[in-house]
């Protein structure tokens, strides 16, 4: 059954639940640093791998930081929450329990509106936002996935144990019909907006700052009942989640119209095979015997605290996109092709950085994109900054590179070959406009092709253009043709 028969006959709900890692300098309950890439296992102490008689403590900048997040989301926020143990084992959670909130999150009922590439706007309800704890790391060697199963043996590191992470939890989500998985991408990508711009999170997918678990239904037309949710999890990039919420519901409607019933259950995203794969069952009625945190005392934001932070909240992201069209006078269809891409921030960064908008527009929806495509990657995963594209787009603004030999330059940094400047002087790509130079190059091409002048004297201009051409060869495409023809013609009517 293919994408628009399955729609045809179901409804589709989905659930997206948003882990984001925050950037405080310590993590939730320890003075341990919260830093990504160090040295495994030297992040850690008593408290952080449950050691007896460690004592907890809450991290200030990470309750201040979660509060900013659930305003910034519409949420009221608790003026008393409770920490609570949820129980259970798993190597990479060194206590037994996670630290997490259960019936008292910090922040609840909110409202974000989505804008998706159609254009559509929908309002998405927040359910809850969470303060808790991340789990360490396990890493599984010698098998060819990179997950458990077939693994040799598996490597932990505690570093990330007890990084503080908020768990935003959407409510069903009805009605985006066949736009459901652009949404939930689009849905992520703002958040990943929001907490940017609260500055509360390195908020990168690719190192897991933000990470997404889908739940998918469907149910049909009519039915009132909510259909059965898979929760297919960690889903690491945006075009991982739209392509596996895609998947999921084309898998479901395929079961459910020959007889089948769906499992409740956890799945995996293969993003090489473009398919999900059954994970573990998972009831609803899970028991975490979760029970209230006896270590640590309620949370209760001051009215002064929240109002402080709620005043220095940023532009809302809505707000921004309007100032920010204003200001590069963009068109709505440009500027609509820059979000949908998730290349706002690139832009503004790049504008930021000297280039002109519409060339930061041209370089990142174009050639980077593209390249970005052709490798399966999202742009932000691709090892080039927006400073990188000011100084390439500076390079061909100014003439000292044109737009082939600037592809050409853009390709080399993503091979990690420096930056766009010190390639051009290293492989000496600077066009060349010196007179001298183009002569020599011009009598060359002209000994060839001896009838070009006359032509160009009888009014057949387009005849300079062999030569243009030919001087361009010779001289690797880095002439300036502009300069190469005004001399040819300068030649034949001297
Ligand atoms: P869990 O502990 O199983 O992860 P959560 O409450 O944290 O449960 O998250 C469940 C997510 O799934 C929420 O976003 C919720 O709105 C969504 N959800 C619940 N029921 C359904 C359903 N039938 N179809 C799709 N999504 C659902
Ligand atoms: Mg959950
Ligand atoms: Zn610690």
């Amino acid at each position: 059954m293919n994408y628009e028969q399955a729609l045809e006959k179901f409804e589709v709900v989905i659930g997206l639940e948003v882990h984001v890692e925050l950037n405080t300098n310590t993590k939730m309950f320890c003075g341990c640093r919260n830093d990504f890439g160090d040295e495994p296992n030297t992040n850690v102490c008593p408290i952080c791998i449950g050691l007896p008689g460690s004592l907890p403590a809450v991290n200030k900048k990470a309750v201040e930081s979660s509060i900013a997040i659930g305003l910034a989301l519409g949420c009221q926020i608790a003026p008393t929450g409770r920490f609570a143990r949820k129980n259970y084992f798993y190597p990479d959670l060194a206590k037994n329990f996670q630290t997490s909130q259960y019936d008292e999150p910090i922040a609840f009922e909110g409202t974000i509106d989505i804008e998706v590439p159609s254009g559509a706007i929908y309002t998405v309800g927040i359910e809850r936002a969470h303060m808790e704890e991340d789990a360490g790391k396990l890493t599984h060697v010698g098998g060819n996935t990179g997950r458990i199963h077939g693994a040799e043996y598996s490597l932990v590191d505690y570093n990330r144990a007890g990084v503080p992470l908020v768990e935003i939890v959407t409510k069903p989500i009805l009605g985006a019909g066949a736009e459901a998985p652009e949404l939930a991408a689009a849905y992520v990508r703002s958040i990943r907006e929001i907490v940017k711009a609260l500055g509360v999170s390195d908020a990168r997918m690719e190192r897991g700052n933000v990470r997404c678990d889908a739940n998918v239904s469907i149910r049909p037309h009519g039915q009132e009942k909510l259909g059965t949710r898979t929760e297919t999890k960690n889903v690491n990039s945006l075009r991982s989640i739209e392509r596996a919420v895609r998947y999921e519901i084309q898998r479901q409607a395929h079961i459910i119209a020959n007889g089948g019933t769906i499992t409740q259950e956890t799945r995996h995203w293969h993003e090489d095979r473009g398919i999900t794969s059954s994970g573990r069952p998972k009831s609803d009625a899970d028991d975490y015997r979760y029970f209230p945190e006896p270590d640590l005392v309620p949370v209760q934001p001051s009215k002064e605290l929240i109002e402080q932070i709620r005043a220095s909240l940023p532009e809302k992201p809505a707000d921004r996109r309007k100032r920010l069209q204003g200001e590069w006078s963009f068109s709505d269809l440009e500027f609509r092709d820059v979000v949908n891409s998730g290349l706002l921030d690139e832009l503004e960064e790049t504008v930021a950085a000297g280039a002109k908008p519409q060339a930061a527009r041209k370089w990142w929806t174009g050639e980077i994109a593209r390249l970005a495509n052709a490798e399966g990657k999202d742009v932000s995963d691709l090892a080039i900054t927006p400073a990188d594209v000011a100084e390439l787009a500076t390079l061909v603004e100014s003439g000292k590179i044109n737009d082939r030999i600037g592809r050409e330059v853009l390709q080399a940094v993503l091979e990690g070959a420096g930056n766009p400047a010190k390639i051009v002087a290293d492989r000496g790509l600077e066009v060349v406009s010196d007179d001298g130079a183009l002569q020599a190059a011009i009598d060359e091409a002209l000994a060839k092709q001896p009838d070009v002048l006359e032509k160009i004297r009888e009014g057949k201009l387009q005849a300079a253009g062999a030569v243009i051409g030919a001087v361009m060869q010779a001289m690797k495409g880095q002439a300036d043709a502009g300069r190469v023809r005004e001399l040819i013609i300068e030649r034949a009517n001297s």
